[in-house]
């Protein structure tokens, strides 16, 4: 659990919400957001140590915008929905490729390839008010100081206001509730030993080892 948002029960992530990542991975261009949870004792904050998990191979980092709900939320309006974001950050979808490949062949749920113990690397929250343009924000990350994604929250598919619209429509939003807002294109393979920093120019940057 996060210090800084002990409130936080739930992890709301969004997949394929870049048109470029969508292509890498040759899935199809949704329609309407693709919506998995992961638990919040997945977070850990900058400088833990991510231990490599036992029960896969292709460990991916996916660098993603991060938004923090600050009031309860029943079925928002998209002109209203911004007021319901208290903070904002970058944190990291990590990812168990080879395993979340064969679930998906096999028609089976994401969880253990994506919702593992210390599964959701987190950076240090900005308040969010409106002096900050979350439409426009530039964010990336590096493995072993070597960048391997950058985007911008612009070229999302589904917008954070209509995120926020869509996930209301089937749970109420409660404070600490956090949006993992989707990966660019660039995701690749974490090894022992490897360095990961992860940055956006609202938030600087964190960074994290990998270990066995
Ligand atoms: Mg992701």
């Amino acid at each position: 659990m996060l210090k800084n948002n002990p409130n936080c029960a739930r992890i709301f992530c969004i997949g394929r919400n870049y048109v470029e990542h969508v292509q890498e991975l040759s899935n199809t261009v949704p329609t309407k957001p693709v919506i998995f949870i992961k638990p919040a004792t997945c977070l850990i904050g900058p400088g833990e140590k991510i231990h490599f998990p036992k029960h896969g191979k292709e460990l991916h980092h996916e660098v993603e915008i991060v938004v923090k709900i600050g009031s309860e939320g029943r079925v928002v309006r998209e002109e209203e929905a911004i007021s319901f974001v208290s903070a904002v950050t970058v944190g990291l979808d990590l990812t168990l490729r080879d395993v979340q490949a064969d679930l998906k062949k096999k028609g089976l749920p994401w969880e253990i390839a994506k919702a593992f113990e210390q599964s959701a690397p987190i950076g240090d929250f900005v308040p969010y008010d409106k002096s900050v343009e979350l439409n426009n924000i530039s964010f990336g990350c590096k493995v072993n100081g070597i960048e391997r994604q950058r985007g911008n929250s612009q070229d999302m598919i589904f917008s954070i206001p209509r995120l926020l619209v869509e996930l209301s429509k089937i749970w109420v939003l409660h404070e600490g509730d956090l949006i993992y807002t989707g990966t660019p294109s660039g995701v690749g393979p974490l090894e022992i030993g490897d360095t990961i920093e992860i940055e956006s120019d609202l938030n600087g940057s964190f960074s994290w080892s990998i270990v066995e």
